[in-house]
């Protein structure tokens, strides 16, 4: 089922684009949780974590690999940062579309709520 980042990916809603490849789209979230708070999305939908197949070990890795590179092209990547993906009811996920928050900026607590 469609959902709202597909229509992110299709440019009919707007998004603040910080970062774009062949398979891999990044936006600022409109929530922001931390100073930076950017969502990195495959462009090819899998609504869960649990959706993963065989064969799809590169979807996670380049959605790691992206975040990787914009702390570091942004300059927060020595300070650090934090990666999370939610997934379903329990771990908080509200758009059944996988997606990595990239959070920087700030010192993360730990455990998160
Ligand atoms: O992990 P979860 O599914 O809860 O995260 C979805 C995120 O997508 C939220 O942080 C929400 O603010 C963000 N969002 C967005 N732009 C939209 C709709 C949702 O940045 N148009």
């Amino acid at each position: 089922m469609a959902t709202i980042f597909d229509k992110i990916i299709a440019r009919e809603i707007p998004a603040d684009i910080v970062f774009e490849d062949e398979h891999v789209l990044a936006f600022r979230d409109i929530h922001p949780q931390a100073p930076v708070h950017v969502l990195f999305i495959p462009k090819h939908a899998v609504p869960t974590l649990n959706d993963l197949g065989a064969g799809d070990e590169a979807v996670v890795g380049r959605l790691a690999m992206a975040a990787a590179a914009y702390a570091k092209k942004e300059g927060f990547a020595e300070n650090g940062y934090r990666v999370v993906m939610n997934c379903n009811r329990d771990g908080g996920q509200t758009v059944f579309h996988i997606h990595l928050h990239l959070l920087a900026g700030r010192a993360m607590h730990w455990p998160p709520g």
